[in-house]
């Protein structure tokens, strides 16, 4: 594990720094948090834990300072939380035919160890069907596992016998936020919280990795590459800069929900949110989670999106729907952006680092970092 990450951390070094807001860095960090040996990001073999080393590597060569206390250990605010983790890649026969894991079919993720075989009607009882399979993190166990099946891997009409076997464990794991900060020299009490989880959904077993490189490795690069700007010398912010990458998104916003619950700085003083979220797209613009509560920020973001060339700014209302949302549920200006077009990955195997788009990179890139530069010209007045 040290060794591999090693390895990568080198590449990095060697990367750094780079000039322009060109995607050549973001890409080099999608795919270093996208490497097999980070595992999905997820609970098997310790990838989300493997990600949170790599990414405090990252914040610390950056030079972003430590948020939470002094030293190395300062960008860590661990927890821990309940887990179920597919430990072997799961078998599945129809008809005595196997089916291939993550390409043809997926297993519930609170399922149960299970081997059993089925005929008859009943088979039909464990299988659903799909034309897009959809994977997600689970945080218990039901008493037998469910398996969904493309339409296209197998006929759903014909089904006389299913087998399987599935191994699982349930248990708790420690996971960690990462937060680095710099200081602002105009208001340095006030801060601007910029995030974006880092976790992913592992591996559906060994060798069935879901990366995640649009969700969520694009706004984790891009989170670092507004970092990589803020800390050149005649970049220094007015408000004090709050990096967070958070851990178990996929699990229930349990890494922003605890950040939340322990916030390392005054609320009181927190200017807003930024929470990047699926940042692989962009040919169709963006849609900015929880604006629609602020039409004069919105008006003004449009301008600013039109300015950059975006083809869209949409608004949406407030959902619980990525780590913006503990914040923004406590009434403080908390917003999540993401991409719209180019990527129809999702939750799958196929969200891989060679075909994220970064379609408009410079683009976007531009209009965040001039969002955070006109910060204290943006109206954030809720109505
Ligand atoms: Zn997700």
């Amino acid at each position: 594990m040290i060794r591999r990450l090693g390895l990568f951390l080198f590449s990095f070094l060697l990367a750094f720094p780079l000039k322009g807001q060109d995607s050549v860095q973001a890409r080099k960090w999608v795919h270093d948090l996208c490497s097999d040996a980070l595992a999905g990001r997820g609970y098997l073999r310790n990838g989300s834990e493997k990600a949170a080393t790599y990414l405090a590597e990252a914040f610390r060569n950056l030079g972003l300072s430590p948020l939470f206390s002094s030293g190395k250990a300062g960008y860590f605010q661990p927890f821990s939380l309940e887990v179920n983790t597919i430990t072997k890649a799961p078998q599945l026969q129809i008809n005595g035919r196997s089916l291939q894991p993550g390409k043809d079919f997926i297993v519930s993720a609170s399922s149960p160890s299970s081997s059993q075989k089925v005929t008859g009607a009943e088979a039909q009882q464990y299988l659903k069907w799909t034309d897009k399979l959809t994977w997600t993190v689970g945080r218990k166990q039901d008493s037998e596992p469910r398996f969904t099946i493309l339409r296209k891997a197998a006929d759903s009409a014909s089904v006389a016998s299913v087998n399987w076997r599935v191994r699982a464990k349930l248990q708790k794991q420690q996971v960690r936020n990462v937060g680095g900060l710099i200081r602002g020299k105009k208001y340095p009490d006030k801060w601007i919280l910029i995030s974006a989880h880092y976790d992913h959904l592992g591996g559906m077993g060994e060798g069935i990795w879901f990366k995640g490189a649009h969700d969520n490795a694009s706004g984790v690069a891009v989170m670092l590459d507004l970092a990589r700007h803020y800390l050149q010398p005649n970049h220094q912010p007015d408000y004090t800069l709050v990096f967070v990458a958070f851990a178990a998104e996929e699990a229930g916003l349990l890494g922003s929900s605890h950040f939340a619950d322990h916030l390392p700085l005054p609320l009181i003083d927190m200017h807003f949110q930024l929470n990047l979220d699926l940042l692989g797209g962009g040919s169709q613009g963006v849609t900015i989670v929880n604006s629609y509560r602020y039409p004069v920020l919105l008006k003004q973001l449009k301008q600013l999106g039109a300015q950059h060339g975006l083809a869209a700014v949409n608004a949406r209302d407030n959902a619980p729907n990525s780590d913006h949302f503990p914040l923004a549920q406590k009434g403080f200006p908390a917003f999540f952006l993401y991409t719209l077009g180019d990527v129809t990955a999702y939750h799958d195997v196929d969200d891989l680092p060679e075909t994220l788009p970064f379609s408009r990179y410079s683009a976007i890139f531009s209009f965040l970092r001039d969002w955070i530069n006109q910060a204290a010209i943006l109206s954030f007045r809720k109505e």
